[in-house]
């Protein structure tokens, strides 16, 4: 199962291009609810994969003060 974050090209073909596609079965209505993973497909090769709806955040570095 391939998941992407929200900014990623299809894993396939690298297009940008996708729509939602409808969520099947349990698992995925779980993965939308709890996780916010969407089922997508690709518009130009057909590829469906997940996709966060959300945008992830580079891990932020936390403030790195050396004290004197
Ligand atoms: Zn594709």
């Amino acid at each position: 199962m391939t998941i992407l974050n929200k900014y990623s090209l299809c894993p396939n073909c690298a297009s940008h291009t996708y729509h939602r596609t409808r969520r099947k079965g349990l698992l995925e209505r779980i993965l939308h609810s709890v996780f916010f993973i969407s089922p997508y497909r690709c518009n130009t090769c057909d590829e469906r994969y997940f996709r966060f709806r959300l945008p992830v955040h580079p891990a932020e570095k936390p403030p790195h003060h050396h004290a004197a």
